[in-house]
């Protein structure tokens, strides 16, 4: 029993099945699509641990009942297994080309390979990037995933801007009963375009921020944003960076605000928000190197930082 508890923790699918929100989600057709993509990405986690035969209780059993001394990657899936390891197995098409090894010390050592044939240490966003996001090449890919990018926010940025963030306009599309209102303002039910910006609240945390910038040709609205930042590709200098950081960040505490009030019951106000959102820029801008010049001045100016 405990060991049949602990493979449900650990297997991402069976906890949705049972969660009294997602398991309903799951067989709804538009509200599911984001749930789906990323418990396959969690999956991936699942199979990285079987081949990496790290300690987790999950790996130890499907290499000790499943496997039992076959390769993970020969296995044929039987008739008799779950739809869950049968769905597994159909995955490890998808993943066979990005696991690479080598021998260090005399252990062997897993890393991913991206897309791009870099090998990097195994994380869900790369598995995103690589498997899902990659195959759409568009023009503001490096909005999101420009070099210095925090993960968590450039991971809620992109979601937002694919539409799949879980926002009240989609789940009434699954439980049309129900009456939800924005959290901020109460004026209708949240929806991308409504969190970002035309909401009041979080319109007023993006023109405070918007201010800060040292390009503030951007518009309100989170399309027309990212559209005006795609118009200047990455490069490195400071005001392309402070762009992409202000526009991920305001993303990432407004729906990280909006969570907490609907889930916590707890609530930040604009200014609270704004000065969260202000030291992670603070912080984030000092760890990288500049060359003095009158736009990093004016950065430090702008934002009370200055670079050594
Ligand atoms: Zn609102």
């Amino acid at each position: 029993m405990k060991l049949h508890r602990q493979l449900e923790m650990e297997l991402p699918f069976s906890s949705y099945k049972h969660h009294p929100v997602f398991g309903y989600l799951i067989h709804c057709s538009k509200g599911a699509q984001p749930l789906k993509e990323w418990n396959e990405i969690l999956l991936v986690k699942q199979i990285w641990r079987i081949i990496t035969k790290d300690n987790s209780l999950w790996s130890v059993w499907v290499n000790l009942v499943k496997l039992k001394g076959q390769s993970f990657w020969d296995i044929a899936p039987k008739q008799s297994d779950s739809w869950g390891w049968k769905f597994l197995l159909k995955l490890r098409d998808k993943v066979k080309d990005h696991v690479g090894a080598e021998i260090v010390n005399g252990s062997i050592k897993y890393h991913w390979i991206t897309n791009g044939g870099k090998n990097v240490p195994f994380s869900t966003q790369h598995v995103w990037i690589d498997l899902k996001s990659n195959k759409e090449c568009v023009s503001w890919y490096d909005a999101v995933w420009f070099k210095g990018y925090d993960p968590k926010q450039a991971f809620i940025l992109w979601l937002t801007i694919l539409n799949r963030l879980n926002t009240q306009d989609r789940m009434m599309k699954c439980l049309p009963f129900q009456d939800l209102e924005c959290d901020f303002c109460g004026s209708e039910a949240d929806s991308i375009n409504h969190l970002f910006f035309k909401c009041d609240f979080s319109l007023k945390v993006w023109k405070a921020m918007k201010n800060k910038l040292i390009y503030r040709g951007l518009t309100d609205d989170l399309q027309g944003i990212i559209q005006g930042i795609a118009l200047y590709p990455f490069k490195r200098n400071i005001w392309c960076i402070l762009n992409r950081l202000v526009v991920a960040a305001c993303v990432y505490f407004v729906w990280q605000d909006r969570n907490n009030r609907i889930f916590r019951k707890e609530a930040r106000s604009e200014d609270v928000l704004c000065r969260i959102i202000c030291s992670f820029i603070q912080c984030k801008l000092l760890t990288f190197k500049v060359k003095q010049s009158v736009v990093v001045n004016k950065v430090e100016g702008i934002w009370e930082i200055k670079w050594l």
